[in-house]
């Protein structure tokens, strides 16, 4: 057997402080996840069961830490945002996983960033439309090498933060999550049987905002080793 055309790349991740790789299956992502960030986007932060969209695993800009990677401002849209997020790494099989056993199918932990054509969105949703247009382009995904559990432990607190050009813009604390990293994997393993690959784009907090070109856009999560997240769009 051999394929017609050649396959598409397998997407990855760099473990960090090794040459292996994570790879890339799915790219779950959660809506509205911060009570701030809520009310930011016009929405009553009550907690609602968490809501999931999807981005393609081929939307992921892998980068390396200590360097800044260069992201080009996508097509179509007059208000390209920035949102940080704590990225969770699926090791271990599993549908309607328990909250209690949650953490054993965790394989690692990342900082992303949820790139957003926030007129998009916006326009969809008010439509009552898909949403992929505003959330599933390409490069929307910004990531850092991901850090084993074994490593990191499963990180409960911690700052969260995002620069623009050294400004500070957002900032929380990830142990204001709405819905907790076991609760969002027990949700959204009702829903997706996740696999190992699988990357959990868990929420942002409040101060999200326009970027343009030029602009350095620097993120973390404090307290569990992760690296910080910098990028560059061009
Ligand atoms: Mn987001």
């Amino acid at each position: 057997m051999s394929y017609v055309i050649p396959p598409a790349p397998i997407a990855s991740v760099p473990v960090a402080d090794s040459t292996d790789s994570f790879p890339v299956r799915r790219v779950y992502c959660v809506g509205r996840n911060y009570a701030a960030h809520a009310r930011e986007m016009g929405a009553d932060p009550e907690r609602d069961p968490p809501f999931f969209f999807c981005k393609p695993a081929d939307a992921v800009v892998a980068v390396a830490e200590g360097s800044t990677a260069n992201v080009a401002y996508p097509s179509e849209t007059a208000n390209y945002q920035h949102e940080v997020e704590l990225v969770v790494a699926i090791g271990k099989r599993g549908g309607n996983i328990a909250v209690g056993s949650a953490n054993a199918h965790v394989w690692g932990y990342a900082v992303g960033f949820d790139m957003t054509r926030r007129d998009l969105q916006f326009a969809l949703r008010d439509k009552g439309r898909p949403w992929e247009l505003g959330k599933a382009f390409d490069q929307s995904a910004p990531i850092t090498p991901i850090v084993p559990a074994s490593r990191s432990g499963h990180p409960t607190a911690g700052r969260i933060w995002l620069s623009v050009n050294g400004e500070l813009k957002q900032e929380g604390d990830i142990g204001d999550l709405i819905w907790s990293v076991p609760e969002t994997i027990a949700h959204l393993s009702m829903y997706f049987e996740l696999f190992p690959g699988d990357l959990i784009f868990t929420g942002t907090p409040e101060g999200v905002g326009p970027v343009v070109k030029g602009d350095i856009v620097n993120g973390g999560v404090e307290g569990a080793g992760l690296g910080e997240l910098s990028i560059r769009i061009v």
